[in-house]
């Protein structure tokens, strides 16, 4: 792909604890809708309980609805049980994290239509 080399970058993300090196090797999908919400799936700044109140302090909790965890990114991909039978369609085989957000991108695809599905927000 031309001009490839020149879009590898990789972002310094500051959070209270530390500092991430997030990769965000391109392409990451074509679509700009896409492409932000793996960014954000992928940073943690998403808008989710979990960002919300451990950054900003708004809302009451970081917990999930389903009171199984922290809504985090992971939480929506991996294991939030109201989305069970969506993630199996999406996915048939257990599928890594790393692999849901820094897989091909097909993988990246199939991610960033997933939680679009969701409909949570991010
Ligand atoms: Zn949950």
């Amino acid at each position: 792909m031309e001009g490839q080399e020149s879009t590898y970058n990789t972002l310094k993300v500051k959070n209270n604890k530390s500092q991430h090196q997030v990769d965000t090797s391109p392409p990451i999908t074509t679509l700009r809708s896409e492409q932000v919400l793996i960014f954000r799936l992928r940073t943690g700044h998403n808008g989710m309980n979990h960002d919300m109140f451990t950054k900003f302090k708004i809302g009451s909790t970081d917990q999930c609805p389903c009171t199984a965890g922290a809504m985090t990114a992971e939480h929506l991909l991996q294991t939030y049980p109201l989305y069970k039978v969506l993630r199996k369609r999406f996915w048939s085989q257990p599928t890594s994290l790393q692999n849901k957000l820094f897989g091909c991108l097909d993988d990246l695809r199939r991610t960033a239509t997933f939680a679009r599905e969701t409909q949570a927000t991010i």
